[in-house]
């Protein structure tokens, strides 16, 4: 006989705007039966009722519409960010944030490594740094050549190649040692291998590699590492962790091969019943050994092995690279402040156009690749992070559909953070739609109105507000691990707008806070065309809920990230984030 489970709530906020609220919602066979009071669920017949939510709030499971993976592979490897960072196991990794202190801590790591045995020449990996955020000189392989060495000692004996990940995924800083490792001299002719531009080393390597082509000239040597390693079993139960502790039961992995190795690893996890977590992968449609007619025919085979907790058929194109790395394409007047202009603080130096970012993909490959993939009937997620990219997409893209027309295609720009209100008309007049990165006004807000593209332009970043006024549909999304998976957190940042300096960068392009709850649930389904099953709380729909210990909207708006979660039912399956939640349960929770 088939069970219907009955769970009373404090409130219950559904995103259905037939119904915004109610009390009660029954469950049967994963599946959301009935949503109302006590009584309307009662017209079903005989239930269980299940009272462990009664003090919390549910809401739609979060959808996180731009994560990767990762988010949960990253811990292998020490952390070495600005801001202080919580991993899965709940350990909070301090910031480091003078380059002493991160000499200091790679000196403690290459110190730990050769204790424990490993060779001298093993390379030592950190994830999460960021240049920008240190004044004065931007870090280069003559400060990590200090690494390991004693005061007032040359430089010259270090062994061990040291290669940092910066936490934006699109560059490395890497030591003496591993530029001599990877072959990369002053006659290195490679986009993106950054030279010094002045003084007595001009012209030498300075340590700075951005973006594959030139990431790739280190990466072949110590293997993939950061975004691109693969995932393993600990990555997966890890990433699952972080996704419940944070309430989200959908979550896109948005760059992967999806070669037999990588879905052996989905499947074994997404295949077990207490996976916590929904995966979407999307297919790297770029930097791979195969054209894009092969790459559309893989995804459109792939589909046929989706599951409930495995969606397969995203595809994922990139177009430039990342403003805070100065990597992405800016349109006219180019970078604000750049830092091989001759040193932090020097004059704009925007004429330069070496100055203007890197194309991952060239403009005209991107059309015709996306083309294809278009034609095959394939969803594109397409990165384009400074407007240069976004414009290029767009022209793109409406040439595109006027060659092949398409009913709801729902092609998404992923990060699109600056876009204005002009391009924004034209998204909605081709049914793009767009998912921001609103977590960069907090994590690089500051940097984006001194440094990258000064305050007329930060004050659009990420403009919501705009999106939604043109008739966009949104989303706003972590980009974890680039920055930590927490959709609550990034609500706020829709929603507040702040920056660590205490700015609130462009007041006018805020959410409110129940449409910020909106791009965390409904709106990031809609742009995974995943609108039908889930992202409310209605009949029909999978029963997947944030259950929350307060509530969202009783909180003022600048608490929005402090809201506690206390886990998250999946398809029907609950799953308990953390000890402090009530025994009241008739059955047990999965715990994480
Ligand atoms: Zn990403």
């Amino acid at each position: 006989m088939t069970r219907t489970t009955v769970y009373p709530a404090r409130r219950i906020l559904t995103m259905n705007p037939a119904q915004p609220e109610a009390t009660h919602v029954a469950v049967r066979d994963g599946r959301i039966l009935a949503v109302g009071d006590a009584a309307r669920m009662a017209a079903w017949g005989p239930f269980t009722l299940d009272e462990r939510f009664a003090d919390c709030v549910l809401m739609p499971g979060f959808v996180e519409g731009h994560c990767h993976l990762k988010e949960g592979g990253m811990w292998d490897r020490p952390y070495l960010g600005w801001f202080d960072r919580q991993d899965p196991d709940g350990r909070v990794w301090p910031g480091t944030r003078t380059l002493d202190a991160v000499v200091q801590r790679l000196s403690a790591l290459d110190a730990e490594m050769s204790s424990a045995g490993q060779p001298a020449d093993a390379p030592l990996i950190v994830w999460g740094f960021d240049p920008i955020y240190f004044s004065g000189e931007r870090m280069n392989a003559l400060h990590l050549d200090a690494v390991g060495r004693p005061p007032g000692n040359p430089p010259g004996q270090a062994r061990r190649p040291i290669v940092i990940a910066h936490a934006n995924g699109h560059l490395l800083t890497v030591n003496s040692v591993m530029l001599r490792a990877a072959g990369i001299t002053a006659e290195t002719e490679v986009e993106g291998v950054m030279k010094f531009e002045a003084g007595p080393l001009a012209g030498q390597p300075n340590g700075e590699l951005q973006e594959p082509a030139a990431m790739y000239l280190v990466l072949r040597q110590i293997g993939p590492a950061g975004l691109l390693a693969p995932m393993n079993d600990v990555g997966m139960h890890n990433f699952g962790r972080i996704a419940c502790l944070h309430g989200v039961t959908t979550a896109t992995d948005l760059v992967n091969r999806l070669g037999e190795a990588e879905l052996a690893v989905l499947e074994k996890h997404c295949n077990q019943a207490d996976y916590p977590v929904r995966i979407v992968p999307a297919f790297q449609a770029f930097h791979g050994s195969q054209g894009a007619a092969q790459g559309a025919e893989l995804v459109r085979s792939l589909t046929g092995r989706s599951t409930d907790r495995l969606r397969l058929g995203l595809v994922k194109m990139m177009l430039d690279g990342s403003i805070q790395g100065f990597s992405g394409r800016l349109r006219w007047p180019g970078y604000f402040k750049h830092p091989n202009a001759g040193g932090a603080g020097a004059a704009s130096d925007n004429q330069n156009a070496t100055h203007k970012g890197i194309w991952v993909t060239a403009p005209a490959q991107f059309e015709a690749d996306f083309e294809t993939y278009h034609r095959a009937g394939l969803q594109v997620h397409t990165h384009t992070n400074g407007d240069e990219a976004s414009e290029v997409a767009i022209n793109a893209i409406e040439r595109v559909l006027a060659r092949a027309p398409r009913p709801d295609h729902r092609h998404t720009l992923q990060h699109g953070q600056m876009i204005d209100t002009a391009l924004f008309r034209r998204m909605a007049a081709l049914g793009l739609c767009a998912n921001l990165f609103s977590n960069h006004l907090w994590y690089w807000g500051d940097q984006h109105h001194d440094i990258t593209i000064g305050p007329d332009r930060a004050h659009r970043l990420n403009a919501c507000r705009s999106a939604l006024d043109a008739g966009v549909a949104l989303a706003i999304h972590s980009d974890a691990p680039v920055t930590p998976l927490a959709p609550l957190f990034t609500a706020w940042c829709a929603v507040n707008r702040l920056t660590p300096s205490g700015r609130v960068l462009g007041a006018a392009e805020a959410l409110t806070v129940p449409e910020a709850l909106r791009a965390i649930t409904l709106g990031a389904a809609w742009t995974l065309k995943l609108d039908a099953e889930i992202g409310s709380i209605e009949c029909g729909k999978r029963a997947d809920f944030a259950v929350l210990r307060d509530d969202p909207l009783a909180l003022p708006p600048a608490q929005l990230k402090d809201v506690r979660v206390w886990g998250t039912v999946l398809s029907g399956r609950v799953f308990e984030a953390g000890p402090s939640a009530s025994a009241s349960a008739s059955a047990p929770a999965v715990a994480l």
